[in-house]
């Protein structure tokens, strides 16, 4: 239905890798009604001995290839020279890498080299969890009135152990849509799994959080790719994946839904109000308390009084069988208001 919302689907290898390979995956992507390819030319590796990229003989074989196939190409660009090769081969649009985005004075230039070129610009978030680098990032390519600005999330470098190569930490887009509503927001799940059995599970879950759509990497042949050969889906992959993935739509007006979510909705509401009522309650008691720790000379903070607050909510929380993380993560906040409110206190002179 045309009312309905399509999502955005990018997808292509990580590398140009030879002529043949870009050819037969765009034969290939292109029967499966994809028309825009994403394809790396200029490859940010972290060790210098690792395929670094085809460069400038990839956009010829782009240029060829878009003369037999009517698909528009999106590649990685990273410096101003980048852009001018990219745009002299009629590149059709350009994404900021992660590495890129964490730097200011590179997507300031990378900016500058764009103005007034209206292709669209895809933005990666910084490798780093840091929403403001996103943002300014956006900011700058808006101001530099390129084509259409795009968001895509491909998670979050971390030395803590994860299943993903990436840790996702979905309310840091989240944020971002909230604060760009109308940038469309794509999930990149290919760099933020690394794996390519997490493909579909990242993608579901974004678009069940309303993503405007992905970009997945998708090679002929995944095993002999020259990069992030473990993440790559082959074109039968992916196909299965797109017959997997479901689309809803952010709204319905089906009147049963629509009374029904109203319903549930009213009686949340509710709930909040006796949550924050709640708290409201705890934090006068933690007040009280802090005069008395204070009339009596004792510190804010007692070891013995937050462990025993920490495992007993815990407790608590699995019986109701709610997720203890979740329970000790909103208990260790509150934690914080309270000494934050009794340090307060105690640091006040005595009123007479
Ligand atoms: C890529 O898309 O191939 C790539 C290098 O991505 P990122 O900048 O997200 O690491
Ligand atoms: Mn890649």
């Amino acid at each position: 239905m045309s009312n309905q919302k399509q999502p955005v689907v990018i997808a292509g290898p990580c590398s140009a890798e030879s002529y043949e390979q870009l050819y037969q995956i765009v034969e290939q992507l292109f029967a499966l009604h994809i028309d825009t390819i994403r394809v790396g030319v200029w490859k940010p590796r972290s060790r210098p001995d690792s395929f670094q990229g085809i460069g400038e003989e990839a956009l010829k074989w782009i240029q060829d290839i878009k003369k037999l196939f009517p698909v528009r190409f999106a590649t990685e660009v990273a410096t101003p020279e980048h852009i001018d090769k990219a745009l002299h081969y009629g590149i059709d649009m350009v994404w900021l890498g992660a590495r890129t985005t964490v730097n200011p004075f590179h997507v300031q230039e990378l900016a500058e080299a764009l103005r007034g070129v209206s292709i669209p610009v895809l933005i990666k978030n910084p490798i780093n969890p840091d929403l403001s680098l996103w943002i300014g990032a956006i900011e700058r390519m808006q101001k530099s009135n390129v084509g259409e600005v795009m968001a895509i999330h491909r998670g979050f470098s971390s030395f803590d152990v994860s299943k993903f190569r990436n840790i996702p930490l979905w309310q840091i887009p989240l944020e971002l849509k909230t604060i760009f509503p109308s940038v469309p927001l794509l999930v990149d799940p290919s760099h933020i799994s690394g794996n390519r059995a997490y493909i579909l599970e990242i993608t579901q879950k974004a678009f069940d959080l309303n993503y405007d759509g992905c970009m997945v990497e998708v090679h002929p042949y995944p095993s002999q790719a020259l990069s992030d050969k473990d993440q790559q889906l082959s074109p039968e992959e992916f196909a299965h994946m797109l017959a997997q993935l479901k689309i809803r739509q952010p709204y319905s007006t089906n009147h049963v839904f629509v009374n029904q979510l109203e319903e549930l909705r009213g009686k949340i509401d509710q709930l909040d109000r006796e949550i924050v009522e709640s708290i409201a309650m705890r934090m006068a008691l933690v007040l009280e308390i802090g005069e008395y720790k204070k009339d009596n000379q004792v510190t804010v903070f007692q070891m013995e009084r937050w462990n025993e607050i920490f495992s007993t909510r815990a407790t608590w929380a699995e019986k109701m069988n709610l997720d203890k993380d979740f329970i000790q993560h909103i208990y260790k906040i509150i934690h914080e208001e309270s000494i934050r409110i009794q340090t307060e206190v105690v640091s006040q002179e005595k009123k007479n």
